[in-house]
Protein backbone atom coordinates (compact mmCIF):
# COMPACT_ATOMS: atom_id res chain seq x y z
CA UNK A 1 0.00 0.00 0.00
CA UNK A 2 1.85 3.65 -1.01
CA UNK A 3 1.48 6.46 1.84
CA UNK A 4 -0.86 8.38 -0.31
CA UNK A 5 -3.51 5.65 0.58
CA UNK A 6 -3.07 5.02 4.28
CA UNK A 7 -4.13 7.22 6.83
CA UNK A 8 -1.35 9.32 9.18
CA UNK A 9 -3.64 11.41 12.04
CA UNK A 10 -1.91 13.04 15.13
CA UNK A 11 -4.01 13.42 18.55
CA UNK A 12 -3.53 16.04 20.64
CA UNK A 13 -5.27 16.54 24.19
CA UNK A 14 -7.09 19.65 25.11
CA UNK A 15 -5.16 22.35 27.48
CA UNK A 16 -5.66 22.78 30.55
CA UNK A 17 -4.51 26.71 30.88
CA UNK A 18 -4.04 30.09 28.59
CA UNK A 19 -0.35 29.19 28.62
CA UNK A 20 -1.20 25.29 27.63
CA UNK A 21 -3.13 26.77 24.44
CA UNK A 22 -1.10 28.93 23.53
CA UNK A 23 1.83 26.61 23.80
CA UNK A 24 -0.18 24.15 21.79
CA UNK A 25 -0.73 26.15 18.82
CA UNK A 26 2.74 26.79 18.24
CA UNK A 27 3.40 23.08 18.36
CA UNK A 28 0.32 22.30 15.86
CA UNK A 29 1.59 24.99 13.47
CA UNK A 30 4.83 22.71 13.36
CA UNK A 31 2.60 19.57 12.84
CA UNK A 32 0.25 21.08 10.51
CA UNK A 33 3.29 21.30 7.88
CA UNK A 34 3.07 17.55 8.33
CA UNK A 35 0.22 17.74 6.49
CA UNK A 36 -2.02 14.82 8.55
CA UNK A 37 -5.10 13.40 7.37
CA UNK A 38 -6.79 14.73 10.58
CA UNK A 39 -5.45 16.22 14.76
CA UNK A 40 -7.85 13.79 17.01
CA UNK A 41 -8.44 15.23 19.92
CA UNK A 42 -9.24 13.68 23.76
CA UNK A 43 -12.29 14.28 25.96
CA UNK A 44 -11.86 13.52 29.53
CA UNK A 45 -14.09 10.61 31.10
CA UNK A 46 -17.52 11.84 32.46
CA UNK A 47 -17.57 14.91 30.26
CA UNK A 48 -14.51 16.96 32.57
CA UNK A 49 -13.16 18.81 29.09
CA UNK A 50 -16.25 18.78 27.06
CA UNK A 51 -15.99 22.53 26.47
CA UNK A 52 -11.89 22.59 25.79
CA UNK A 53 -12.25 19.73 23.35
CA UNK A 54 -14.45 21.43 21.29
CA UNK A 55 -12.85 24.26 21.73
CA UNK A 56 -10.01 22.84 20.66
CA UNK A 57 -11.50 21.15 17.62
CA UNK A 58 -13.12 23.97 16.24
CA UNK A 59 -9.73 26.29 16.92
CA UNK A 60 -8.15 23.85 14.60
CA UNK A 61 -11.20 23.50 11.53
CA UNK A 62 -10.71 27.36 11.59
CA UNK A 63 -7.52 26.89 10.84
CA UNK A 64 -8.09 24.50 7.70
CA UNK A 65 -7.37 21.56 9.17
CA UNK A 66 -9.60 18.40 9.74
CA UNK A 67 -10.61 17.63 13.19
CA UNK A 68 -12.25 14.61 15.37
CA UNK A 69 -13.41 15.25 18.57
CA UNK A 70 -12.87 11.72 20.85
CA UNK A 71 -16.37 11.10 22.73
CA UNK A 72 -16.22 8.91 26.13
CA UNK A 73 -19.52 7.72 27.73
CA UNK A 74 -18.49 6.50 30.90
CA UNK A 75 -20.78 8.82 33.56
CA UNK A 76 -22.38 10.32 30.39
CA UNK A 77 -26.28 10.29 30.52
CA UNK A 78 -27.81 9.77 27.06
CA UNK A 79 -28.87 13.65 27.79
CA UNK A 80 -25.61 14.72 27.69
CA UNK A 81 -24.39 12.57 25.27
CA UNK A 82 -27.05 13.76 22.74
CA UNK A 83 -26.37 17.61 23.53
CA UNK A 84 -22.84 16.96 22.60
CA UNK A 85 -23.38 15.32 19.33
CA UNK A 86 -26.05 17.76 18.57
CA UNK A 87 -23.20 20.82 19.05
CA UNK A 88 -20.81 18.29 17.25
CA UNK A 89 -22.92 18.09 14.14
CA UNK A 90 -23.84 21.90 14.41
CA UNK A 91 -20.45 22.51 13.65
CA UNK A 92 -19.93 20.56 10.62
CA UNK A 93 -17.72 17.37 12.77
CA UNK A 94 -18.12 14.64 10.52
CA UNK A 95 -15.85 12.11 12.71
CA UNK A 96 -15.43 11.07 15.98
CA UNK A 97 -13.73 8.84 18.12
CA UNK A 98 -15.71 7.11 20.47
CA UNK A 99 -14.91 5.05 23.86
CA UNK A 100 -16.22 4.13 27.06
CA UNK A 101 -13.16 6.03 28.96
CA UNK A 102 -12.31 5.10 32.74
CA UNK A 103 -14.56 6.24 35.36
CA UNK A 104 -12.48 9.26 37.55
CA UNK A 105 -11.57 8.10 40.85
CA UNK A 106 -14.52 8.95 42.88
CA UNK A 107 -17.23 8.99 40.16
CA UNK A 108 -18.63 5.65 41.62
CA UNK A 109 -21.63 5.50 39.27
CA UNK A 110 -20.94 4.57 35.52
CA UNK A 111 -24.03 6.08 33.84
CA UNK A 112 -26.16 5.05 31.09
CA UNK A 113 -23.53 3.98 28.98
CA UNK A 114 -21.36 0.55 30.42
CA UNK A 115 -19.61 -0.25 27.52
CA UNK A 116 -18.38 1.45 23.99
CA UNK A 117 -20.28 -0.41 21.94
CA UNK A 118 -23.62 0.73 23.50
CA UNK A 119 -22.02 4.19 22.81
CA UNK A 120 -21.70 3.47 19.23
CA UNK A 121 -24.84 1.88 18.71
CA UNK A 122 -26.53 5.24 20.13
CA UNK A 123 -24.86 7.36 17.73
CA UNK A 124 -25.78 5.29 14.88
CA UNK A 125 -29.50 5.54 15.76
CA UNK A 126 -29.21 9.09 17.04
CA UNK A 127 -27.53 10.36 14.08
CA UNK A 128 -27.25 7.92 11.00
CA UNK A 129 -24.37 8.01 8.79
CA UNK A 130 -23.86 11.74 9.28
CA UNK A 131 -20.32 10.36 11.52
CA UNK A 132 -17.20 8.34 10.52
CA UNK A 133 -16.60 6.26 13.91
CA UNK A 134 -13.34 5.09 15.20
CA UNK A 135 -13.14 2.93 17.94
CA UNK A 136 -10.00 1.39 20.19
CA UNK A 137 -8.76 -1.30 19.88
CA UNK A 138 -5.65 -3.39 21.60
CA UNK A 139 -3.37 -5.74 20.45
CA UNK A 140 -2.01 -6.58 23.88
CA UNK A 141 -5.43 -7.11 25.10
CA UNK A 142 -7.05 -4.37 27.40
CA UNK A 143 -5.89 -4.45 31.08
CA UNK A 144 -9.61 -5.11 32.28
CA UNK A 145 -10.41 -7.84 29.59
CA UNK A 146 -11.51 -10.88 31.06
CA UNK A 147 -9.36 -13.28 28.05
CA UNK A 148 -7.93 -11.97 25.00
CA UNK A 149 -10.93 -13.67 23.56
CA UNK A 150 -13.42 -11.33 25.43
CA UNK A 151 -11.62 -8.70 24.22
CA UNK A 152 -11.60 -9.36 20.68
CA UNK A 153 -15.36 -10.12 20.80
CA UNK A 154 -15.56 -6.53 22.23
CA UNK A 155 -14.16 -4.98 19.40
CA UNK A 156 -16.47 -7.27 17.16
CA UNK A 157 -19.30 -5.57 18.99
CA UNK A 158 -18.35 -1.90 18.36
CA UNK A 159 -17.85 -2.79 14.49
CA UNK A 160 -21.03 -4.74 14.32
CA UNK A 161 -22.50 -1.20 16.07
CA UNK A 162 -21.41 0.43 13.27
CA UNK A 163 -17.42 1.29 13.89
CA UNK A 164 -15.85 2.27 10.61
CA UNK A 165 -12.15 2.38 11.94
CA UNK A 166 -10.34 1.66 15.17
CA UNK A 167 -7.08 2.92 16.47
CA UNK A 168 -4.85 1.17 18.59
CA UNK A 169 -3.03 1.09 21.95
CA UNK A 170 0.35 1.53 21.40
CA UNK A 171 2.64 -1.08 21.68
CA UNK A 172 6.09 -1.42 21.04
CA UNK A 173 5.55 -5.01 19.81
CA UNK A 174 5.26 -5.73 16.24
CA UNK A 175 4.08 -9.44 16.66
CA UNK A 176 1.33 -8.26 19.34
CA UNK A 177 -0.33 -6.01 16.30
CA UNK A 178 0.42 -8.65 13.22
CA UNK A 179 -1.21 -11.32 15.82
CA UNK A 180 -4.46 -9.19 16.51
CA UNK A 181 -4.88 -8.10 12.94
CA UNK A 182 -4.60 -12.37 12.32
CA UNK A 183 -7.18 -12.67 14.80
CA UNK A 184 -9.20 -9.70 13.74
CA UNK A 185 -9.38 -10.97 10.44
CA UNK A 186 -10.10 -14.56 11.35
CA UNK A 187 -13.63 -13.21 13.19
CA UNK A 188 -14.29 -11.55 10.28
CA UNK A 189 -13.26 -7.94 11.83
CA UNK A 190 -12.10 -5.97 8.52
CA UNK A 191 -11.98 -2.32 9.09
CA UNK A 192 -8.79 -0.17 8.90
CA UNK A 193 -7.35 -1.09 12.18
CA UNK A 194 -4.69 1.59 12.79
CA UNK A 195 -1.75 1.12 14.93
CA UNK A 196 -1.34 3.76 17.39
CA UNK A 197 2.36 4.90 17.94
CA UNK A 198 3.90 6.63 21.07
CA UNK A 199 7.09 8.31 20.70
CA UNK A 200 9.47 8.01 23.75
CA UNK A 201 10.83 11.20 25.21
CA UNK A 202 10.68 10.38 29.38
CA UNK A 203 11.16 6.72 30.74
CA UNK A 204 9.78 7.48 34.17
CA UNK A 205 6.16 9.21 32.52
CA UNK A 206 6.48 6.28 29.71
CA UNK A 207 6.46 3.48 32.52
CA UNK A 208 4.18 4.79 34.52
CA UNK A 209 1.57 5.11 31.72
CA UNK A 210 2.60 1.92 30.14
CA UNK A 211 1.22 0.11 33.97
CA UNK A 212 -1.63 2.21 33.69
CA UNK A 213 -3.15 1.32 30.48
CA UNK A 214 -1.91 -2.12 30.00
CA UNK A 215 1.08 -1.38 27.01
CA UNK A 216 4.30 -3.60 27.51
CA UNK A 217 7.57 -2.10 27.31
CA UNK A 218 9.95 -4.59 26.35
CA UNK A 219 12.36 -5.55 28.51
CA UNK A 220 15.25 -4.69 26.17
CA UNK A 221 13.99 -1.27 25.53
CA UNK A 222 12.95 -0.87 29.27
CA UNK A 223 16.41 -1.69 30.64
CA UNK A 224 18.07 0.49 27.93
CA UNK A 225 16.01 3.63 28.44
CA UNK A 226 16.55 2.76 32.96
CA UNK A 227 20.50 2.83 31.71
CA UNK A 228 20.34 6.62 30.26
CA UNK A 229 19.27 7.65 33.67
CA UNK A 230 18.71 11.51 33.66
CA UNK A 231 20.53 11.86 30.30
CA UNK A 232 17.29 12.34 27.88
CA UNK A 233 19.27 13.65 24.65
CA UNK A 234 20.65 9.58 24.60
CA UNK A 235 16.27 8.23 25.42
CA UNK A 236 15.28 10.12 22.68
CA UNK A 237 17.97 9.21 20.11
CA UNK A 238 17.42 5.76 21.18
CA UNK A 239 13.35 6.19 21.33
CA UNK A 240 13.83 7.53 17.59
CA UNK A 241 15.24 4.60 16.73
CA UNK A 242 13.12 1.97 18.26
CA UNK A 243 9.79 3.92 17.09
CA UNK A 244 10.84 4.67 13.95
CA UNK A 245 11.90 0.86 13.01
CA UNK A 246 8.77 -0.55 14.65
CA UNK A 247 6.93 1.88 11.75
CA UNK A 248 9.31 0.98 9.15
CA UNK A 249 8.05 -2.63 10.15
CA UNK A 250 3.96 -1.86 10.56
CA UNK A 251 4.33 -0.07 7.07
CA UNK A 252 5.89 -2.56 5.12
CA UNK A 253 3.74 -5.07 6.44
CA UNK A 254 0.76 -2.82 4.87
CA UNK A 255 -0.46 -1.41 8.00
CA UNK A 256 -3.61 0.98 7.04
CA UNK A 257 -1.67 4.26 9.02
CA UNK A 258 -0.24 5.53 11.65
CA UNK A 259 -1.81 7.80 14.30
CA UNK A 260 0.32 9.00 16.45
CA UNK A 261 0.17 10.02 20.06
CA UNK A 262 2.18 13.60 20.25
CA UNK A 263 1.61 14.59 23.85
CA UNK A 264 0.98 17.99 22.43
CA UNK A 265 4.90 18.02 21.45
CA UNK A 266 6.00 18.64 18.12
CA UNK A 267 9.20 17.85 18.12
CA UNK A 268 9.86 13.78 18.26
CA UNK A 269 6.40 13.25 16.03
CA UNK A 270 8.16 15.49 13.54
CA UNK A 271 11.41 13.69 13.67
CA UNK A 272 9.98 10.49 13.31
CA UNK A 273 7.57 11.85 9.97
CA UNK A 274 10.42 12.82 8.70
CA UNK A 275 12.54 9.68 8.84
CA UNK A 276 9.41 7.57 7.70
CA UNK A 277 9.32 9.81 4.67
CA UNK A 278 5.25 10.21 5.31
CA UNK A 279 4.95 13.58 3.55
P1 LIG B 1 -14.65 -0.87 25.64
O1 LIG B 1 -14.50 -1.23 24.21
O2 LIG B 1 -16.01 -0.69 26.19
O3 LIG B 1 -13.87 -1.96 26.49
C1 LIG B 1 -13.55 -1.74 27.85
C2 LIG B 1 -13.30 -3.08 28.56
O4 LIG B 1 -14.53 -3.76 28.75
C3 LIG B 1 -12.41 -4.05 27.81
O5 LIG B 1 -11.66 -4.76 28.75
C4 LIG B 1 -13.41 -4.98 27.10
O6 LIG B 1 -12.84 -6.25 26.84
C5 LIG B 1 -14.50 -5.05 28.15
N1 LIG B 1 -15.84 -5.27 27.62
C6 LIG B 1 -16.41 -4.71 26.54
N2 LIG B 1 -17.68 -5.10 26.40
C7 LIG B 1 -17.94 -5.94 27.46
C8 LIG B 1 -19.09 -6.67 27.91
N3 LIG B 1 -20.25 -6.62 27.25
N4 LIG B 1 -18.96 -7.41 29.05
C9 LIG B 1 -17.80 -7.47 29.72
N5 LIG B 1 -16.68 -6.79 29.36
C10 LIG B 1 -16.76 -6.04 28.23
N6 LIG B 1 -9.95 7.62 27.25
C11 LIG B 1 -10.55 8.78 27.54
O7 LIG B 1 -11.09 8.94 28.65
N7 LIG B 1 -10.59 9.82 26.64
C12 LIG B 1 -10.05 9.71 25.40
O8 LIG B 1 -10.10 10.65 24.62
C13 LIG B 1 -9.41 8.47 25.06
N8 LIG B 1 -8.88 8.29 23.83
C14 LIG B 1 -8.37 7.05 23.48
C15 LIG B 1 -7.95 6.83 22.17
C16 LIG B 1 -7.44 5.59 21.79
C17 LIG B 1 -7.02 5.38 20.36
C18 LIG B 1 -7.34 4.53 22.76
C19 LIG B 1 -6.76 3.20 22.36
C20 LIG B 1 -7.76 4.74 24.05
C21 LIG B 1 -8.30 5.99 24.43
N9 LIG B 1 -8.79 6.22 25.73
C22 LIG B 1 -9.38 7.42 26.04
C23 LIG B 1 -8.68 5.18 26.75
C24 LIG B 1 -9.94 4.31 26.83
O9 LIG B 1 -11.04 5.08 27.21
C25 LIG B 1 -9.66 3.22 27.88
O10 LIG B 1 -8.74 2.31 27.37
C26 LIG B 1 -10.89 2.53 28.43
O11 LIG B 1 -10.49 1.74 29.56
C27 LIG B 1 -11.58 1.57 27.45
O12 LIG B 1 -12.25 2.23 26.48
P2 LIG B 1 -12.85 1.40 25.22
O13 LIG B 1 -13.57 2.37 24.40
O14 LIG B 1 -11.79 0.60 24.59
O15 LIG B 1 -13.88 0.47 26.01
Amino acid sequence: MTNKLRNFSLELFPPQTPEGAEKLRAARAQLALLKPRFFSVTFGAGGSTRDRTLDTVLEIQREGHAAAPHLSCIGSTRESIHTILEQYRAHGIRHLVALRGDLPSGMARPGTFRYANELVQFIRVETGAWFHIEVAAYPEVHPQAKSPLDDLLALQRKIEAGADSAITQYFYNFDAYAHFIDECQAVGINVPIVPGIMPISSFSSLARFSDNCGAEIPRWIRKKLESYGDDSASIRAFGLDVVSGLCQQLLANDAPGLHFYTLNQDALTTQLWQRLHLS
